[in-house]
């Protein structure tokens, strides 16, 4: 009997895992059709891209960041593209008044909202901590407050769509990260905001969902200027990350981990061995290319 539940349990999970996890609804481009979205940091990188896929998949796009010209292009290329509309709005995340503001334009030009695509980035430094607090307190705020004050405008519009959030984070949102202090707070504290509202939708029945993103390196022109010379990594591409993001959207999943293996792989270690963790993530960078402040 010993023996068989040893054997029999195990191959019990494994089955229920496999029917679970095929069970579930796969991705079409259709479900994204038509859908109102606002994407923030649009002006390039990972956000750029999924305004890119989200014209193509026939959605009404609003974008934002602060350089306007590169808006512009942006919103030319969702046009030609197939985007059932595509406008922008220019302005930083610094201003939270300017954050409530992207908001209310969505409510405007396209009368409601699906989607939340919550993905800018303030600039910061790669090296060690430099002991700057006035840099740290900048960065929560366009990182981390920005998000808040965008998400409580637009909750009530997305209660109405029953639509969803999604915050694009970092596996330096999800484990120590040396060389990136400032940057990695920000990205924890999303993680205990997101997660904690998740946990008050579902007491409350708000049937919004709520997507963590967690990224690994990606090949983004700032992150490979930042992290290129010193990570060990190969960065991962930018267009199949934002597809995957807009994926896991879609599919209301509560975290979306790309690339699976260089992220969701080695988190499994956190609660069971964090200080090998620690060391496997150490030994990604190349110390001697780091630039001494
Ligand atoms: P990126 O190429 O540097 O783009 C950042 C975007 O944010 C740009 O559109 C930028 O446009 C905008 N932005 C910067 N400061 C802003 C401000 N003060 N107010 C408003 N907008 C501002 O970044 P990315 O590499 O695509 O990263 C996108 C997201 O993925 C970020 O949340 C990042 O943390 C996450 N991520 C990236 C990687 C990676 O390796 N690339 C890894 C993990 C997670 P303007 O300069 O025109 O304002």
């Amino acid at each position: 009997m010993g023996r068989l539940e040893k054997i029999l349990l195990p191959f019990l999970g494994l089955v229920l895992a496999f029917w679970f996890y095929s069970a579930r609804e796969n991705f079409k481009p259709e479900m994204l059709k038509g859908k109102r979205v606002i994407v923030t940091g649009a002006s390039t990188g990972i956000g750029e891209q999924v305004a890119y896929h989200l014209a193509r998949m026939g959605a009404h796009i609003l974008i934002t960041a602060r350089t306007e010209a590169k808006l512009q292009k942006v919103v030319e290329q969702c046009l030609e593209l197939g985007a059932a509309s595509a406008q922008y709005v220019s302005g930083t995340m610094e201003d939270m008044a300017f954050a409530k503001r992207v908001v209310k334009e969505a409510e405007t030009l396209l009368g409601g909202l699906d989607m939340l695509i919550l993905n800018h980035v303030g600039t910061s430094y790669f090296g060690y901590f430099n002991g700057d607090v006035e840099h740290v307190r900048k960065l929560l705020e366009i990182n981390f407050l920005s998000y808040v004050a965008m998400t409580t405008s637009a909750l009530p519009m997305l209660k109405e769509s029953e639509g969803s959030i999604v915050v694009v984070s970092s596996m330096a949102g999800k484990v120590g990260f040396p060389f990136t202090v400032p940057y990695s707070a920000t990205k924890f504290a999303l993680d205990g905001f997101f997660s904690s509202l998740r946990q008050e939708f579902t007491i409350q029945n708000i049937n919004v969902s709520i997507t963590l993103c967690i990224l690994g390196f990606i090949d983004t022109d700032s992150a490979v200027r930042a992290a290129g010379d010193v990570l060990r990594v190969r960065p991962a591409p930018r267009g199949e990350c934002a597809l995957e993001i807009l994926k896991g959207a879609a599919l209301r999943r509560r975290e979306l981990y790309y690339r699976y293996g260089s992220t969701r792989l080695p988190l499994l270690l956190r609660d069971c061995a964090a200080d090998l963790l620690d060391y496997l993530v150490r030994g990604r960078y190349r110390l001697d290319a780091l630039r001494r402040p």
